[in-house]
């Protein structure tokens, strides 16, 4: 029998007032009245192998209960003077306060944590080529060999992409220069910067430009100009010589070696700490954490940033000789991670950057600016790819799979379509629809939820479906074991540990006891 009866949608409205009478109580009955007199607010929770439960609420509080507390804590019972009601009151998961205070103090934590949505779009990435004088086989782009000048970004493109750039209501901008290699179209990154620069002088928006670049069309000129304009170097190191060219193989076999040597003439001229790096983990990469990060730590690096391989470009098309389950890569975070906290004990700072971003949201009330990791999404709302042909992408993953004949994340093109029909337009508004975790089968009361994200292009692309399904999903799996090894780490850690993350999350001094 259905619970509503079809009649209610045809009855006159008297007969839907008297449905609406057995349907709804009073608002009086839904106060939550426990016997100690106090009210349970919004928690999300998970027992821990250990018999304890892990807490977690909308604002990202946390904390470890025995059973027993627990028990007590959600049968009402748990009295006032136990050290548990005090923590329970602290991070707010029950209040006894009979003004509203203490839930406009957690809507005030809650507007603090969603503030990545304040300004729209920040990020903008401006594909200039597919061409590149490297033959990576993850490369998650889709390259093409260097004398394929018809896939550069021409002029006329780059000045409708401008004009969108502008159309942001984002006070700070990041414009990021990519490719293929980018900088074998330098031409039009200086045009672009260029104009840029000129345009804001009346806009007066703060814009920090950075190029992704493998290094190796580096000059002086090139050099000279970012220093000029300010602009960041992102480059890409995956570890030392043997897993470096391995992995980034090109012509004359010494990626590594021009990577190292144009990496020290850009911080020549740079300054040391404008250039960062970027590794991507292979099959060779898991059998050497110690070598990876060591390999950084030799540069002069202070962070690392583990990234697993995305199902996109040629790292789906190489599936065979790429593939690696997510519990082996799991495996190399934490003994990376492991390995880097032994660094820091041992007296050299060393952050690695995910697991940072993660701790921010932890332990910090702030919100991170990192777009991959949010509900809803990032891709169109927190970033956007207008790629060499002048289509508009959600996020560079959605250019990539498109790189593969999937254009489902294209939100126009900048000759054709506005500002507001695509960033307005169906595909962002489904982006956002089926990317807020609160509301995922999976998600929507899983522990983790209020330091995770969705991707819904990830999702697309590995299961078939925007939404995803959350326990065959590698996305849901790895970020799973990411949190359970830095919530065990925060419980079961020594004081250094705990120290160290609370310094990472903080970005203040590690304090010890
Ligand atoms: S993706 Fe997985 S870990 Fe993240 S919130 Fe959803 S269920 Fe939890």
């Amino acid at each position: 029998m259905a619970l509503i009866p079809d009649s209610i949608l045809t009855e006159p409205l008297g007969a839907a007032r008297r449905w609406m009478k057995v349907l709804f109580q009073q608002a009086e009955f839904y106060q939550p009245q426990t016997p100690s007199g106090y009210q349970i607010l919004p928690f999300r929770f998970a027992r821990w192998p250990d018999g304890e439960i892990l807490l977690t609420n909308e604002v990202g509080e946390f904390l470890f209960l025995d059973e027993r507390a627990f028990d007590q804590f959600v049968e009402g019972t748990i009295p006032p003077s136990a050290t548990a009601y005090r923590s329970l009151q602290a991070a707010q998961f029950l209040t006894d306060c009979s003004s509203t205070l203490p839930l406009e103090l957690l809507a005030t934590k809650y507007r603090t944590k969603r503030d990545f949505l304040d300004g729209f779009t920040k990020l903008h990435m401006f594909v200039v080529t597919l061409r590149c004088d490297h033959s990576c086989p993850y490369c998650q782009v889709s390259r093409v060999t260097q004398d394929k000048t018809r896939f550069d970004m021409s002029r006329e493109t780059a000045a409708k992409a401008i004009d969108l750039l502008f159309g942001s209501p984002a006070p700070a901008l990041k414009v990021e220069f990519q490719g293929g290699e980018s900088l074998l179209n330098f031409d039009l990154i200086r045009w672009c910067v260029e104009r840029i620069d000129e345009r804001n002088q009346a806009e007066g928006r703060d814009i920090e430009f950075v190029i992704a670049t493998n290094l190796s069309p580096l000059s002086d000129e090139i050099l000279e100009f970012c220093a000029a304009h300010a602009i960041c170097l992102s480059t890409s190191l995956d570890g030392p010589a043997f897993i470096h060219n391995a992995n980034r193989p090109r012509p004359g076999g010494d990626s590594y070696e021009v990577t190292i040597r144009n990496l020290e003439r850009a911080r020549a001229v740079l300054g040391h700490d404008r250039v960062s790096a970027l590794m991507t983990t292979t099959p060779l990469s898991l059998q050497h954490p110690r070598e990876i990060v060591g390999e950084y730590v030799r540069q002069g690096f202070d962070a690392i940033f583990l990234r697993s391989i995305s199902p996109y470009g040629f790292a789906v098309k190489g599936r065979r000789v790429l593939a690696y389950e997510t519990d082996q890569f799991l495996s190399f975070y934490r003994a990376a991670l492991d390995h880097i906290i032994e660094l820091n004990r041992q007296g050299t700072p060393f952050v690695e950057v995910y697991s940072q971003i993660l701790l921010q949201k932890i332990l910090t009330p702030f919100a991170t600016g990192y777009v991959d990791l949010q509900s809803p999404a990032g891709a169109a709302i927190g970033a956007v790819a207008y790629n060499y042909d002048g289509d508009v992408y959600a996020s560079d993953e959605a250019r990539m799979l498109a790189e593969m004949g999937d254009t489902s994340f294209r939100l126009g093109n900048v000759r054709t379509d506005s500002y507001e029909a695509m960033f307005g337009g169906a595909v962002a508004r489904t982006i956002v629809d089926t990317s807020c975790i609160e509301t995922i089968p999976g998600c929507a009361d899983c522990v983790y939820a209020p330091y995770c994200g969705s991707d819904p292009v990830f999702n697309w692309a590995t299961q078939g479906d925007p939404i995803g399904h959350r326990p065959t999903s590698a996305f849901c799996r790895k970020h799973m074991g990411i949190f359970e090894h830095l919530f065990g780490l925060l419980k079961n850690g020594d004081t250094f540990t705990k120290s160290l993350f609370v310094s990472w999350a903080t970005g203040q001094p590690i304090v010890q006891a």
